[in-house]
């Protein structure tokens, strides 16, 4: 017979005993998803006597999560915007500095009528999608390389029902023929091209903490040598998709505001700004075709 609170305690512990950053948290957000619990509940009731079976359950996330999975790949469950995204190991978790490049969007395309989105490198769908979410006349595509990841932005896009004005296609950057029956036309098709590409150097990719590096898949991760081979493909190859006036934003690391927007001057882009995050961090760099 295990009560509420000697299971929340004990799962603590050993998540504490493995180094997980937050076990408490994270110890507490796996027994409200194994028995629907919420916190105000649990203040009242932490006697309260656990079915064997859900105790059991919960041992065996509480073990998983031991193994630095991460948390939102054993609920499959991640919240950004504001919206629960479905997610697994074939996607990144979405993260809430992503936010910061989904709001710039948001403040570009404010009172443009039915606007147009491309988001290059969509993985889980969570930046396209919630920006439809949140722009009912907004319709748009999301690209991805890996045909998994696009199983997952379709689940999202169908739970967040914009299944309707959102297109996912697989393609390495504008390689498929989707994009290649436009290229060279000069068909400038979005108001917004969007990205949050893999960024990270190749060596540090052994420096990310277990849960990143061993469980987000490498492909979102890894910018090659010197992290900016997306920003270089995109910048130079994707300017042709936008329409006149239309804007290219770009999620970046910290130390990359300076070089990401060198790239976008010396393709032509005007108005160059690197954007701040909530921690004061560089994080998005943006300019207009
Ligand atoms: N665009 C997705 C996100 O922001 C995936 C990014 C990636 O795979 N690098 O979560």
């Amino acid at each position: 017979m295990t009560s509420l609170e000697t299971l929340l305690k004990e799962g603590t512990k050993v998540l504490e005993q493995q180094k997980i950053q937050e076990a408490g948290l994270d110890a507490w957000l796996l027994l409200e998803y194994v028995t629907g619990v919420s916190r105000a509940f649990y203040f009242a009731h932490s006697d309260d006597v656990i079915e064997e079976e859900k105790a059991e359950e919960y041992r065996n996330l509480i073990q998983k999560r031991a193994e630095h999975i991460p948390l939102q790949h054993i609920t499959h469950q991640a919240y950004f915007m504001g919206f629960e995204f479905y997610v697994n190991e074939n996607v990144l978790v979405p993260r809430q500095d992503t936010e910061t490049l989904v709001e710039k969007a948001l403040e570009l395309l404010k009172g443009k009528k039915a606007p147009e989105i491309l988001d290059m490198c969509t993985g889980s769908g969570c930046i396209l999608l919630s920006l439809l979410a949140l722009m009912q006349d907004a319709c748009g595509v999301g690209a991805d390389i890996s045909p998994q990841a696009l199983l997952v932005a379709e689940k999202n896009a169908r739970n967040l029902e914009v299944d309707k004005r959102a297109r996912l296609v697989e393609s390495d950057l504008f390689s498929s023929p989707f994009f290649e029956e436009k290229t060279g036309k000069d068909q400038a098709w979005y108001d917004i091209l969007i990205s949050n590409p893999p960024y990270i150097r190749s060596a540090d990719i052994e420096e990310l903490m277990e849960e990143v590096r061993d469980h987000d898949p490498r492909l979102a991760l890894d910018g090659h040598e010197d992290g900016l081979y997306f920003y270089r493909k995109i910048v130079s190859e994707g300017k042709v998709f936008l329409k006149k006036d239309g804007w290219m934003l770009f999620e970046i690391g910290y130390d990359q505001g300076q070089d990401v927007s060198e790239l976008m001057v010396e393709n032509g882009f005007q108005d160059v700004k690197v954007i701040k995050d909530l921690t004061g961090l560089d994080r998005v760099v943006l300019g207009r075709r």
